[in-house]
């Protein structure tokens, strides 16, 4: 670690002592200390064996169209129950209990902030944890999915979709809307793990009038220019010197 980040740390450090309503915003790059691959980077899924790309498997056109090619692809990338939350989903839930932090909102479908003890939590993508019948709308946990083969189907006969934010498809309402009124009442906002790249994150960040942004990303975003402080590194080495 060099000089200014670890200056850096200490300001967040700082800051973080000072806030009482943080929103943190995160990306894969919280999962991918857990083991979960992150799709969109050029070590993830991309160079691998399915006959498709990523977003077109995970489409909702594919899930219509090839509803067990989507499970196979999804029951072998997708879920991964061994994954245990880092230090970095176990410091935010220790900011939550300690009323520091008022949401995570994250881009990742794991359920790894509520394996750390998260309580607000909002998945604009979904959970690979919440599954429903497409035809009675009976919702089944993630077991439905591991403990069968081909395509789930509920005991009434319909399909069983997961309840993830596929491509094509809008973000819930309810979850968005919770989303932006955590980041419009915040004080202090930290983007983590994210390229913000992907919809609809950058418009979410426009609803922050706090006092200080923060970013901590491995590669450069587009929204470096509009951080307070700016930390090109793994979240793990920040969260981890970051005291409750
Ligand atoms: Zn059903």
């Amino acid at each position: 670690m060099n000089t200014s980040q670890a200056e850096g740390i200490d300001q967040l450090q700082s800051w973080v002592n000072e806030s009482k309503r943080i929103v943190f915003f995160g990306g894969a790059g919280v999962s991918t200390e857990s083991g979960i691959p992150d799709f969109r980077s050029v070590d993830g899924l991309y160079h691998q064996k399915y006959d498709y790309p990523p977003e077109t498997i995970l489409s909702h056109t594919f899930f219509m169209r090839n509803t067990k090619a989507f499970y196979d692809f999804y029951r072998d990338k997708m879920i991964c129950l061994d994954a245990k939350p880092n230090i970095t989903h176990l410091k935010l839930a220790e900011m939550e209990q300690k009323g520091k932090l008022t949401a995570v909102v994250t881009q990742n479908i794991d359920g790894l902030h509520q394996a750390a003890g998260s309580k607000t939590v909002y998945e604009l993508h979904g959970s690979v944890h919440r599954n429903y019948c497409t035809k009675c709308h009976t919702f089944y946990d993630i077991h439905c999915i591991t403990e069968s083969t081909g395509i789930p189907t509920c005991e009434c006969g319909g399909i069983i979709k997961p309840d993830v934010v596929l491509y094509e498809e809008g973000l819930n309402d309810a979850t968005v809307t919770g989303a932006v009124k955590a980041i419009s009442e915040s004080d202090l906002m930290i983007i983590g793990g994210t390229s913000l790249a992907v919809y609809p994150a950058a418009g979410l960040l426009h609803y922050f009038h706090g006092n200080h942004l923060v970013l901590i990303n491995k590669s450069a975003t587009p929204m470096d220019a509009d951080a307070d402080l700016l930390l090109q590194c793994g979240l793990g080495e920040v969260f981890s010197r970051i005291e409750v």
